[in-house]
């Protein structure tokens, strides 16, 4: 029996239970498969800034938080593990290549204003000045923003440290740990069965990402979790070629500090089938080769696919699974649960111990529909 009983370790669930040991509760997580190994590893690991001013929605709120945290969190786990996890500010570069592309990112611009970001347009010469591997093409790049705060983390890396300082706070990890069923008794959940075996908790955390949905509606919960597939392609190089994520639409290239270059991404519904496109491939690979010219003569080293827990309003679902007294969720953060995931650790954690969390969680009830 422990204090709280973590399903799925993804970023988010990693992160509940690391910040859940930290206020001196013990945990225990399960996986179905190898910790990290699903949309968590998958993604690009893009931190965009949080806002400083006009923080009104909690949605806000977590953006800045969380981009407090990752600067804090990543020197911590450093400290904790020696792991290095990659997270860099190394700033952004938005392009717009057609014509209703620049009035977008001017609608992006106010928006970041707004919270206080700076977010500024740069000339093409300026442009070549802070990114000259970039191709020096009017009619390709018809306007450039740079976004200073942008970050980046390397997430395999930082699941590894993650990981790491969970065990040194004596988190029990179990990997190969389906959850099959959950034991009921009134209003409460008092066990979750995987491979004949029963695990018993005080409180139970559902952080199974796009699966969220399936265990949900075991317990009579109707939601919108939907797992939508993303497609990278990764270059290896030997050198940096460009310092900054380049975003154009909803597409991004993001060098690595070892040279690797990571291109992406697609959004396909297609249920729960992973695995690649030639056609994705072959669009994420124009993409690399016509902004950054260079990329013709690197190798690509590898492509995948993971699955993105969307949600049907685009909102997470963050709370207390009612009318279960003892089931919280936090799932369905579709292309930003790598970034939110140490602000939803520290609210969930907050409401799992009995507290009011610092940044209001109705928005994301999971009995929203
Ligand atoms: C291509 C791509 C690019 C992305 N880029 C970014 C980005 O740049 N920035 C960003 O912030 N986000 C990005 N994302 C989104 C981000 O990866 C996700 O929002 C985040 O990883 C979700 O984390 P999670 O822990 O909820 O889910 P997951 O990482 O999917 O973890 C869920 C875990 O639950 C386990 N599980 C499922 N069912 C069960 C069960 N019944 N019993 C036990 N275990 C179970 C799974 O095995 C899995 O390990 C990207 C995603 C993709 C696919």
């Amino acid at each position: 029996m422990v204090d709280c009983l973590v399903i799925g370790g993804g970023v988010v669930g990693l992160s509940i239970a690391y910040e859940m040991a930290a206020r001196g509760k013990s945990v225990r997580v399960l996986d179905r498969r190898e910790f990290g190994s699903e949309a968590s590893w998958a993604g690009a690991g893009i931190l965009p800034p949080g806002g400083s001013k006009n923080l009104n929605h909690p949605l806000d709120q977590m953006q800045a938080a969380s981009s407090d945290l990752h600067r804090e969190w990543a020197a911590r786990l450093s400290a904790e593990t020696g792991v290095d996890t990659g997270y860099r500010e190394c700033g952004g570069v938005y392009l717009a290549g057609k014509p209703g592309e620049v009035a977008s990112l001017l609608g992006l611009q106010g928006w970041f204003a707004e919270r206080g970001v700076e977010m500024h347009r740069v000339t093409h010469s300026e442009l070549r000045e802070f990114e000259p591997a970039l191709v020096d093409d009017p009619d390709r790049i018809r306007a450039a923003f740079l976004l200073p705060g942008e970050a980046q983390l390397r997430n395999p890396h930082h699941l590894s440290a993650l990981q790491q300082a969970c065990r040194r706070r004596g988190v029990d990890l179990v990997p190969h740990c389906e959850v099959t069923e959950f034991e009921i008794l009134a209003e409460q959940v008092v066990g979750v069965a995987s491979r004949g075996q029963t695990y018993r908790a005080d409180r139970y955390c559902l952080t199974s990402g796009a699966w969220t949905h399936q265990l949900l509606e075991q317990l009579s919960i109707s939601n919108g979790i939907l797992p939508v597939r993303g497609q990278i392609v990764l270059f290896r190089g030997d050198r940096q070629l460009f310092r900054r994520v380049i975003n154009e639409g909803p597409r991004y290239i993001v060098p690595r500090d070892d040279g690797r270059v990571l291109v992406g991404s697609t959004e396909e519904e297609v249920g729960y089938h992973k695995g690649t496109t030639d056609e994705a491939i072959a669009e994420l690979t124009d993409l690399a080769h016509s902004l950054v010219p260079q990329l013709r003569d690197a190798q690509v080293e590898r492509t995948w696919s993971g699955l993105r827990p969307g949600s049907f309003d685009g909102f997470p679902y963050m709370g207390r699974v009612v009318p279960w007294s003892n089931v919280f969720v936090a799932a369905g953060h579709f292309r930003s649960g790598l970034f939110l995931s140490p602000a939803i650790a520290v609210a969930m954690s907050q409401l799992m111990c009995g507290e009011t969390p610092t940044i209001d969680l109705t928005p994301f009830a999971p009995h929203r529909g």
